[in-house]
Order: C-alpha cells, then sequence, then structure tokens
C-alpha cells in the first residue's frame, strides 16, 4: 500500500504526515504499538542484560517471545555519525563554540537528553546563524578529515542485501559528508537524506519520505542510530522500530532515566545489529 510521498523540499514540520502515522492513526499500528511512545513486550533482544552489565537502560520486556509473531522488516535507516562512522565529532565542544560556555550550560541543563542546535540557531538573527553554520561545518569538515567507518558496517551491509533488505541514511551532517562517507565506504545507501533535506531528526519527516519511496509502511522499517533525542526520537515518531547504539554506556546515566523515549533494542556495537535482526524479525525476501 502506498504512503504519502513527502516533498523534498519541504522545509516545514510536514502535518500532512499525521495521517499516515502509526501513533494518530491505529490503522498503521504495530500491534500492541497504541501510545506514543510504547514499551515493546514481545521482543526479544540478542543483548540479554546480563551480558551488557553497563546497560541499566530498560531492556524491551518479553511477555511471550517464542510464541509472539515476528515483524516483517524490509528497510533498515541508519543514522552516520556514531553509529555508521566512529565517532570523531566533539559535539560538546561545538555547541559550547555556537552558544558560548554559560549558555550552553544554560541550554544541556534544559535538555539533558541532548542538545538541537539546528533548531536553536533556526530562530537567531540572519549574521549570527551565518557565523554559527560556519562552526558547525568547521567541526564537520575536522569530522570528514578523520573519517572511519564503524566495525560491523560492511558485515551488516553484506547481511542486508543477502535478504533483500533495503538501507537507508538520515543524518543532520551536510551532503557533502554522505558523499566522502559513501565514497571511503564503498557500500551506498539509498535514499540517504542529509541536512539539506529541510526537516532533520528528531522530525520524522525524513524517515517517512524513505518508508514512502521505498513503499513501505514504517513499522516495517527500523531506524538505528546513537543518538536518543535524535535517531530514537525521529524513528518513534514515525512509528518505525528503533535501535539505539550506546558504545560507552553513556545513557545509562541518571539523565535519561525520566525521558518517555525507551528504543525497542539497545546495543552496545554495531555488530550486534545483525543478529538482532535475524532473532527478532521475519527477514524473508
Ligand atoms: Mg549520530
Amino acid at each position: 500500500m502506498g504512503i504519502m510521498r513527502l516533498s523534498s523540499t519541504s522545509t516545514s514540520w510536514p502535518w500532512g504526515w499525521l495521517k499516515f502515522n502509526p501513533i494518530f492513526n491505529p490503522k498503521f499500528r504495530a500491534p500492541g504499538r497504541n501510545r506514543i511512545f510504547p514499551t515493546i513486550h514481545n521482543h526479544t533482544t540478542i543483548s540479554p542484560k546480563s551480558h551488557l552489565p553497563h546497560h541499566s537502560f530498560p531492556m524491551p520486556i518479553s511477555s511471550s517471545p517464542i510464541s509472539a509473531p515476528r515483524r516483517r522488516l524490509r528497510g533498515v535507516v541508519f543514522d552516520m555519525d556514531g553509529t555508521l562512522t566512529v565517532p570523531v565529532i566533539d559535539f560538546a565542544a561545538m555547541y559550547r563554540s555556537v552558544l558560548g560556555d554559560e549558555e550552553y550550560a544554560r541550554i544541556k541543563a534544559l535538555n539533558p537528553s541532548g542538545i538541537d542546535i539546528l533548531h536553536i540557531i533556526q530562530s537567531w538573527a540572519p549574521e549570527k546563524q551565518r557565523r554559527a553554520y560556519e562552526v558547525i561545518a568547521d567541526f564537520e569538515r575536522q569530522g570528514m578529515d578523520r573519517l572511519q567507518i564503524m566495525p560491523g558496517a560492511a558485515e551488516l551491509c553484506t547481511f542486508l542485501d543477502s535478504k533483500n533488505i533495503r538501507r537507508g541514511l538520515i543524518t543532520r551532517n551536510i551532503k557533502e559528508a554522505v558523499d566522502i562517507f559513501h565514497e571511503r565506504f564503498g557500500w551506498t545507501f539509498h535514499p540517504a537524506l542529509s541536512r539539506e533535506f529541510g526537516s532533520y531528526k528528531p522530525n520524522p519527516a525524513p524517515l517517512l519520505h524513505i518508508c514512502s519511496s521505498w513503499d513501505v509502511l514504517p513499522n516495517e522499517v527500523i531506524m538505528i542510530g546513537d543518538s536518543l533525542r535524535d535517531d530514537i526520537g525521529c524513528g518513534k515518531g514515525a512509528g518505525a522500530f528503533t535501535c539505539l547504539l550506546d558504545e560507552t554506556g553513556r545513557y545509562n546515566s541518571e539523565h535519561f532515566v525520566n525521558l518517555d523515549l525507551e528504543p525497542d533494542f539497545k546495543v552496545s556495537t554495531l555488530g550486534e545489529v545483525l543478529h538482532l535482526l535475524d532473532a527478532n524479525f521475519d527477514l524473508t525476501p
């Protein structure tokens, strides 16, 4: 069944997506997905809590792990920086440079799950905004110079290809960075939506756009990323499955305990994703 195609030039929140969003339209909800940020009860995970001692994050609760039907998976959408590539951009330093120490501390205290710098600078005066974009671009350029592909990424692509599962990419970074990533990695992601798309994570618009271009429903897709606010927020907002990559256990911090955002799965390496998909989804091509 086709779903709405969003304009690639959209610059504002696409209200039309509400009609197609599982959160607001029960027709598209996966079983058990009746709350805005649902707790998944019928998924198992390949990483039992005991194997991940650093993770205090609630893992999926399995009330009937064996008998629950597996959801069909038809696409995987990845974040780029820190997920498909080794994290090299010092985001805290970037935010401090853009906002100044004092403002950074104030905004950080108000936004424990992360700072949306692109959103913040949108309301600034043109000249101040231009300078901010320059600082951000500078950090991103340094990141490109040091770009490294995340271990496990190539194996995961090979696996997805073997199952005929599509792979897409959404980043808040610029298209030039995506082009360099594609060139160095050798594997391509399509669609690969960058900042130029106009709506960026955690807005679900880019993910819904990808689902639309693939002609699949959001609940047949999993969004994988290392940012709870951006990647998991985007995935949840679209009604997709979500997987948080938390290599260092940073989301075990008390700052994240009371947040409503809870991923369906959590892994500490990208390599675990392959097994997670195999164990939890119907991957029949
Ligand atoms: Mg990231």
